[in-house]
């Protein structure tokens, strides 16, 4: 449905005349420097310059030992969870999955990138429900999982929008199942939890340089890891694993992973500008938070004691008696407008007929079509049950009551002051 424009209570407000973005790239003129550099050298494949000095770079800033450059975070996140598969399970026939027949818990309030490649490794993700403080995966329902299924080795773990998930508590769950995290920080970068960079908790854990996040090589991302032996392997597994012989050869499954010198310089460009970024979406974060103060909503949450997020996307929820009348079909949605309420429907299609680009919250993987056969586990111990039809009151689906109640707001570093207010106003006009 689309929001009328002429509707009164949008008086006086007019379009933006250019698209206010949730979050685009934003270049600072090094990054042609070392593009330029890489093609007039002609390292322009695979190697060279900006590779080794990007994977230097972001070790050194993570905390560390190594950070592989590849293609994008999704490939990371699949050689990581290959890899954890062959610790786990041994090293599978060559046309099988390293997960094959095993389940893996994984966030359920996330991008698909973090599950899917489980599934590409034959395993079965099972969904772990998000709690409230951080939108995170919650360690209470992972512990329930544990209970359901006490043979699962291998945690899958996003850190949404850049706020830190409680690490802690769910690394010390891992331990004492003898589990292994994956630590999916392709939104987190630069973010701490307890001093700590995220991406230092997992057993691997993965960075993306995909256009919207925090920094970007127009895509790439990074494998992080301690070990000097795991790095070794996944740089041979990302250019096909060739063998030391004069002639190509495999005696283990090859992939096209690698980062290419190209990009690898967009991102050598970036870096730098990485802190710049950060301190730019905290105050988009802060000023939101002060202007929607006196409606019926909250910001996305973090735990202001341990952890510091970079604030990679500003997101708020509306409470629950300030909601409009709203539901959502597979592929469509229905939304009215009411005095004094409104509705993540009402607020995204405002937001877009004054032409700036809003979100809604990732869908729970435990209610897309493609996932909808597998377990999910609640804080309560719950399996499957509520998602697909959410009851209010019942707070039992904590993903699926943030999806149906939240929004991400345009969150990009190049937005004004005088922008964001507009954007504040049309918020503001919505609950009128
Ligand atoms: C962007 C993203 C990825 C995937 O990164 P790409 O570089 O786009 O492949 C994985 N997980 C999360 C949570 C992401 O937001």
């Amino acid at each position: 449905m689309n929001q009328n424009l002429s509707d009164k209570r949008f008086d006086g407000i007019k379009p933006f005349d250019h698209k206010i973005w949730l979050a685009s790239p934003t270049m600072h003129g090094d990054e042609q420097k070392w593009v330029d550099e890489a093609i007039r050298t002609n390292w322009v494949s695979t190697v060279g310059a900006n590779i080794n000095e990007v994977e230097r770079q972001v070790a050194d800033y993570i905390g560390c030992n190594y950070a592989i450059g590849l293609s994008c975070g999704t490939a990371a996140l699949h050689l990581a969870i290959r890899l954890a598969g062959e610790k786990l399970y041994g090293i599978p026939k060559v046309s099988h999955g390293s997960l094959e027949g095993h389940k893996v818990f994984a966030s359920d309030m996330t991008f698909d990138a973090t599950v899917n490649p489980i599934t590409y490794e034959g395993g079965e993700p099972v969904f772990i429900d998000t709690e409230r403080d951080t939108w995170n995966m919650d360690p209470i329902a992972l512990e329930k999982a544990f209970e359901i299924y006490p043979d699962v080795k291998l945690i899958v773990v996003a850190h949404l929008y850049g706020t830190p998930g409680k690490i802690d508590e769910i690394r010390e769950i891992a331990d004492k199942h003898g589990a292994l995290i994956i630590e999916d920080a392709a939104e987190s970068m630069g973010a701490t939890y307890k001093g700590q960079q995220t991406g230092t908790f997992g057993d691997y854990a993965v960075v993306s340089f995909n256009g919207n996040k925090i920094i970007t090589g127009s895509s790439g991302g990074m494998l992080l890891c301690s070990d000097k032996a795991d790095a070794d392997k996944i740089r041979k597994w990302s250019t096909q694993s060739r063998e030391a012989a004069p002639w190509y050869q495999h005696e283990e499954l090859g992939y096209n992973y690698r980062m290419s010198n190209i990009i690898a310089g967009v991102v050598r460009g970036q870096i730098p500008y990485l802190d710049e970024h950060i301190a730019q979406k905290k105050a988009i974060y802060e000023r939101y938070k002060d202007g929607l103060k006196d409606l019926p909503v909250s910001m996305n949450p973090f735990d202001a004691e341990n952890s510091e997020p970079n604030c990679w996307l500003s997101c708020m929820m509306i409470d629950e008696d300030a909601m409009a009348p709203f539901v959502r079909g597979e592929l469509d949605e229905l939304w009215k407008s009411e005095a004094g309420k409104s509705s993540p429907g009402e607020i995204l299609a405002a937001l877009s007929a004054f032409n700036a680009e809003g979100r809604p919250i990732w869908k729970p993987m435990h209610m897309q079509p493609i996932y909808r056969s597998h377990g999910f586990v609640t804080a309560n111990g719950n399996g499957r049950g509520q998602s697909n039809a959410y009851i209010a009151g019942s707070m039992t689906d904590v993903g699926a009551d943030i999806f149906r109640r939240g929004l991400c707001l345009p969150s990009d570093n190049k937005m004004t002051v005088a922008e964001q207010n507009v954007t504040i106003d049309i918020i503001h006009r919505c609950f009128e």
